[in-house]
């Protein structure tokens, strides 16, 4: 396995790990007493800033050969010595409507039309593995249709 897989393997175990801990310490605050509910509120928030703060090593997952390490972080700002940030960025997430629905099911239309396909995370609900399901609905697209010459 290369470096970047097992890191790759290891980031998603980790987020799998908080996640699986948010969730059980998230039954036990529910379940416990006004007293002991401050307690494992205090344990919840700390659990929760861990998986926000994850902080991506871009030398390993985009095969960099660079002498610097290089991060991206979407949080906590605070710890990153300001003459180190090379940029940032601003997300917004994307806003859902009634109509994107309507847009999603026309998919095929955009199959192959003048030897071009679309695919990406937006034909979904912009997570990656959305981005792979309609590559891959291209994919079967092209596959099972015959192909311009
Ligand atoms: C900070 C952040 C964290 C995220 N975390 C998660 C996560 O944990 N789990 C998850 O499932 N999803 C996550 N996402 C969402 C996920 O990253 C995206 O849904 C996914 O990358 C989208 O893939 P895509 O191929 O559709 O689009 P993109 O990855 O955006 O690829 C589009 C590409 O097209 C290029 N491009 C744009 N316009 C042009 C043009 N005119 N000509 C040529 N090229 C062009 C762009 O440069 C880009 O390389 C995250 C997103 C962000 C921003």
């Amino acid at each position: 396995m290369s470096n970047r897989e097992e890191y790759v393997e290891k980031m998603k175990a980790q987020l799998d790990q908080w996640n699986a801990e948010i969730a059980k310490w998230e039954v036990r605050a529910a379940e416990a007493q006004a007293t002991a509910r401050a307690d494992l509120d205090k344990r919840l928030e700390m659990l929760r800033e861990h998986r926000e703060q994850a902080m991506y090593q871009m030398n390993l997952l985009q095969h960099l050969r660079s002498k610097h390490n290089f991060n991206i972080t979407l949080n906590s700002d605070e710890r990153i010595d300001p003459a180190k940030v090379l940029r940032r960025f601003e997300y917004h997430h994307p806003i859902f409507t009634v109509r994107r629905t309507a847009a999603q099911s026309r998919h095929h239309e955009l199959i192959n039309v003048n030897r071009t396909s679309f695919c990406g995370a937006y034909w979904g609900n912009g997570f990656h593995e959305d981005g792979v399901v309609s590559a891959l609905r291209v994919c079967e697209s092209l596959m099972t249709k015959e192909l311009p010459a």
